[in-house]
C-alpha cells in the first residue's frame, strides 16, 4: 500500500492540487488527512469539497474546530482569528456541522494519525519537546503516528527507549523502532521551503518520505489579497513561514 499523508491543507487550493496531482504520478492508493483543512486560505469551501469527495480519512485539526465553534479562537493570533471568521462566512450549515464532527484520532492496522499529539488530542499541543514526543510515544498502539499542525516536516523515531529525531526526511523503517511522522503542510509551509509538503508511506517497501511539490503561490496569494484577507497570510506563503 502506497499511503500518501496530507496535513494542514488551510484551504490553499493551488497547493492541495499540485499535491494531488503528485500523487497521482507516485501511485498513491489511499489519501490521509491530519488536519486542517481550512483557516488562512481563500479556497476552504473548494478544499473541503475536494477532501470530502475523494472520502479521505481526515482529523481534527484546530482550525477546524474553531471555525465549526468547537474551540473557542480566543488565543489564536489575531490573523488567524481574522481567518477564522472569514472562513465560517464561506461554508455553509452543512459544511460547519462536518468539520465539528471530525475525530480527533484515526486508526488503521498501519498507522495512527491526529493533529498535534496523542495526549490530550483535543488540546492540539504543538509537538516541540521530547517529553511530548514521549508521551506520543507511550500512547502508541502502531508503529507509526502522523501528525501536522507545526507545519514543519519531522521524524522523530524512538529506538531502545530512547527518542531521537532523525536526521533525514526520507527513512526506511526498523524493526522493533516507533517513529512519530510530521507531514508537514500542504498549504503553509512554516519551515522556510514554500513549497507544499506531503509524505509518502510505501508499506512494501517500509519506506517513509516528505515530498515537496511547486504549486502556484501567486495565484494562491492574490485569492488571499482579493478575499480581503490580511495581507501577511499571502506573503507568508512565498517565504514559507
Ligand atoms: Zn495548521
Amino acid at each position: 500500500m502506497r499511503y500518501g499523508i496530507l496535513s494542514d491543507i488551510h484551504g490553499n487550493l493551488e497547493a492541495l492540487q499540485a499535491v494531488l496531482t503528485a500523487c497521482q504520478k507516485n501511485m498513491i492508493e489511499q489519501f490521509l488527512h491530519a488536519g486542517d483543512i481550512v483557516g488562512y486560505g481563500a479556497n476552504p469551501k473548494e478544499c473541503l469539497e475536494i477532501v470530502r469527495k475523494l472520502g479521505i480519512p481526515t482529523v481534527a485539526g484546530n482550525h477546524d474546530w474553531a471555525v465549526s465553534g468547537q474551540l473557542d479562537p480566543m488565543f489564536f493570533n489575531p490573523m488567524a482569528k481574522e481567518a477564522v471568521y472569514w472562513t465560517q462566512k464561506q461554508l455553509s450549515a452543512e459544511e460547519i456541522d462536518f468539520l465539528s464532527h471530525l475525530e480527533l484520532v484515526y486508526r488503521n492496522d498501519d498507522l495512527i494519525l491526529t493533529h498535534g499529539t496523542l495526549s490530550e488530542p483535543q488540546r492540539f499541543h504543538y509537538m516541540k519537546y521530547f517529553s511530548q514526543a514521549d508521551e506520543t510515544f507511550d500512547l502508541m498502539d502502531r508503529d507509526l503516528c502522523f501528525i501536522g499542525h507545526t507545519h514543519s516536516p519531522q521524524i522523530i523515531m524512538k529506538q531502545s527507549g530512547k527518542s531521537l529525531p532523525s536526521e533525514t526526511l526520507n527513512i526506511q523503517i526498523k524493526e522493533g523502532c516507533q517513529y512519530i511522522i510530521n507531514a508537514g503542510s500542504v498549504g503553509q509551509p512554516r519551515d522556510g521551503e514554500p513549497m507544499a509538503a506531503y509524505c509518502l508511506y510505501d508499506t512494501e517497501l517500509r519506506s517513509i518520505e516528505i515530498k515537496r511539490v511547486v504549486y502556484d503561490i501567486k495565484l494562491a496569494q492574490k485569492k488571499i489579497l482579493d478575499a480581503g484577507l490580511p495581507a501577511s497570510l499571502a506573503y507568508r506563503l512565498s517565504v514559507g513561514h
